[in-house]
C-alpha cells in the first residue's frame, strides 16, 4: 500500500551551470569502447538550455522499523523520465537561481501536469523498491514468529505433561483450558507481529524545481580503412557527460562499436 501526499510543495527556479570542458576531449570513446575502429576528434556544438523538472520527495517506509529516504527524479518538459538518485538534490550540478535563457516560469496548469507525471513515475519506483524491502521485511517477520512458535510450543509441551502426569484429577477439563488458551495468546500475538511487520509507503512531495539545463550536440566520426560514419547525439553540458551513442547499424544505445560486414555495428547486430 502507498499514498502520495503533495501538500503546498516549494517551487523554485534554478539554472544548472555549464560544466567546462562541456563535453570530455576523448568525446564518446569515454562512453562507447571500439574494437578495430579510431575515433577522430570530437566536435562540440553550441550549448542551449532546455527546460526539465525535478521532484524531491521523501518516501517514509512503515513495516518494523520506521525508515525514511530522500528521493529526487528529474525529467523533460514533457514529463519524460531522465533520471532519479535517493538523494535531496539532483547529484553532480552546481546551480544557481532564476531561469537563463527561458523566458518566464511555467503556469500552474503546466505545474499541475508536471506534478501528474511525476506522480506515475514515483509511483512505478516506489513499486519496484517495494518488492526490494518485502523481501526483507518478510524475512525479520518469519524470524520474529519463529522464536515466538518456539516460546508458546515449549509452554503448551509442558502444559500437555503437567496434565499426563495428573491423571485422575477431576479437574482434567479446566487444566486443556489452560494449553487452550495458551493456543489463542500465541495466535494472537502472531497476528500482532504480522501486523507491525506490514509494508506501508508514503511518498511526500516537498519541492519542485523548473531548470534551465545546457545541453548541445556532439558530433564524432569513426573510421576504419575506407569506412567513415559520423555519430551524433546529446552531451549533458551541466556534467560534461555524453550519452553513449546508437549504433548507426541497428540504432541501438551502444557500448561497444565493431566492424561489422563493410560498415559499423554494435554487439548486438554485428
Ligand atoms: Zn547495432
Amino acid at each position: 500500500m502507498s499514498a502520495c501526499s503533495t501538500t503546498r510543495p516549494e517551487f523554485a527556479c534554478r539554472t544548472a551551470l555549464a560544466h567546462v570542458p562541456g563535453a570530455p576531449e576523448d568525446g564518446y570513446a569515454s562512453v562507447c569502447r571500439v574494437r578495430g575502429l579510431t575515433w577522430s576528434p570530437p566536435r562540440l556544438g553550441p550549448v542551449h538550455y532546455e527546460r526539465r523538472i525535478s521532484l524531491h520527495a521523501v518516501v517514509t517506509r512503515w513495516g518494523g522499523l520506521p525508515w525514511q529516504e530522500p528521493w529526487v527524479i528529474l525529467m523533460d518538459d514533457q514529463g519524460r523520465f531522465l533520471e532519479w538518485a535517493a538523494e535531496l538534490d539532483v547529484p553532480r550540478v552546481r546551480a544557481r537561481d532564476g531561469l537563463y535563457q527561458i523566458p518566464e516560469a511555467a503556469d500552474a496548469a503546466q505545474r499541475a501536469q508536471w506534478m501528474e507525471r511525476a506522480r506515475e513515475h514515483l509511483g512505478r519506483l516506489l513499486d519496484e523498491r517495494t518488492a526490494e524491502w518485502g523481501a526483507t521485511v518478510a524475512s525479520q517477520r518469519e524470524d520474529e514468529l519463529a522464536r515466538l512458535g518456539a516460546f508458546f510450543s515449549t509452554r503448551i509441551e509442558e502444559e500437555e505433561e503437567r496434565l499426563r502426569r495428573r491423571t485422575g484429577h477431576e479437574d482434567t477439563e479446566l487444566e486443556q483450558g489452560d494449553a487452550v488458551s495458551l493456543k489463542l495468546e500465541w495466535e494472537r500475538r502472531a497476528a500482532e507481529v504480522g501486523q507491525r511487520w506490514a509494508l506501508r509507503t508514503e511518498i511526500r512531495v516537498w519541492g519542485v524545481v523548473e531548470w534551465s539545463w545546457p545541453v548541445a550536440t556532439l558530433e564524432q566520426e569513426l573510421r576504419t580503412g575506407a569506412v567513415h560514419v559520423r555519430l551524433a547525439g546529446a552531451v549533458d553540458v551541466a556534467r560534461g557527460e555524453p550519452a553513449p551513442p546508437h549504433c548507426p547499424s541497428c540504432g541501438r544505445v551502444a557500448e561497444l562499436l565493431v566492424r561489422a560486414r563493410g560498415s559499423i555495428g554494435c554487439e548486438h547486430c554485428a
